[in-house]
C-alpha cells in the first residue's frame, strides 16, 4: 500500500461514514499528522493532493516547514501543531505553523499572540479540551472552558476557531461516541459564543468513524496513512 492508496481510502471511507450518517463529506478536513515521518513521505502525499499536515514537535515541524518553504515556494500547505506546548518554544510555533490545536492555558494563548509576527495572518487557534478526564492528558476541564475562550477572542493576533480533543482509547464504536457526542454539545454552545467558530477536531486513524457520526469536522490521521510510528 502506498500513501497515496492510503489516503484514497482514507477518503473512501470518510464518504461512506458521512453519507450514512447524512452528513456533508466535504465538511470534513484530513488532516495528515506526519509527526516522525520523513519529508520523503510528506512528498509523497502532496502529490497525491494533501495539503494540510499536523506535528507534535516543536523542532521537527520547524525544519520540515522550512523545508518546504525553501524547496516547494509554490505549494501552499497548511501546518497544525498539535502537540503538547511549552511556552520556552511558542515562539517558533508562533513564527512558522498555520494553526495551534492545543491550547489549555491563558499564558501559552497570551506568549503566542505577542510572539505571533504581524506580517503573519492572525495564529488560527483551537483550545483542547481534557474530555475524558484523565489526569495524565493536557487540555482544560469543560467547565473552564467559555472563560477560557473569552479571554482568546480578546487577543489581536490569535483567531479562535473551535475545540479539539483526544479522548480515552476505546475499542468499542459506543464507548467511543460518549466523549465525542460531548465535545460536540460544547461545540454548538461556543458557536453561540462566537459565529466565527467552525472548527472541531476530533478522531484519529483507530476511532474516525465514531467522530464523523458524533459531528467532527477535522480528522487527524497519522498511523492510517503513513504507517506505524517508529520512536527511538
Ligand atoms: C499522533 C496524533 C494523531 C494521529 O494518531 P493516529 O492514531 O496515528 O492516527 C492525532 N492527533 C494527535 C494529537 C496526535 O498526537
Amino acid at each position: 500500500m502506498t500513501i497515496k492508496d492510503n489516503l484514497q481510502h482514507i477518503h473512501h471511507m470518510i464518504n461512506e461514514i458521512a453519507t450514512q450518517c447524512e452528513r456533508s463529506p466535504n465538511l470534513i478536513k484530513l488532516l495528515a499528522v506526519s509527526k516522525t515521518k520523513p519529508v520523503s513521505l510528506i512528498e509523497d502525499a502532496i502529490q497525491a493532493g494533501q495539503t494540510c499536515f499536523g506535528e507534535n514537535y516543536v523542532q521537527e515541524g520547524v525544519e520540515k516547514i522550512t523545508h518546504f518553504q525553501q524547496h516547494h515556494p509554490d505549494l501552499s500547505l497548511e501546518w497544525h501543531f498539535i502537540g503538547p506546548l511549552q511556552s520556552n518554544k511558542s515562539k517558533l510555533v508562533a513564527q512558522y505553523f498555520d494553526w495551534v490545536q492545543t491550547i489549555d492555558r491563558l499564558k501559552i494563548a497570551t506568549r503566542l499572540n505577542e510572539q505571533r509576527p504581524s506580517h503573519l495572518s492572525p495564529l488560527n487557534v483551537l483550545i483542547q479540551v481534557n474530555i475524558s478526564d484523565e489526569e495524565s492528558k493536557s487540555g482544560i476541564q469543560p467547565e473552564d472552558l467559555t472563560l477560557l475562550a473569552q479571554q482568546i477572542m480578546a487577543l489581536p493576533h490569535l483567531k479562535l476557531r473551535g475545540l479539539m480533543a483526544i479522548p480515552k482509547a476505546e475499542s468499542d464504536l459506543d464507548l467511543q461516541s460518549i466523549a465525542f457526542k460531548k465535545m460536540y454539545q460544547l461545540y454548538q454552545k461556543l458557536q453561540q459564543l462566537n459565529p466565527d467558530i467552525d472548527t472541531l477536531s476530533m478522531g484519529m486513524s483507530d476511532d474516525m468513524k465514531a467522530a464523523i457520526i458524533a459531528g467532527t469536522n477535522m480528522v487527524r490521521i497519522g498511523t492510517a496513512i503513513f504507517g506505524a510510528r517508529q520512536y527511538n
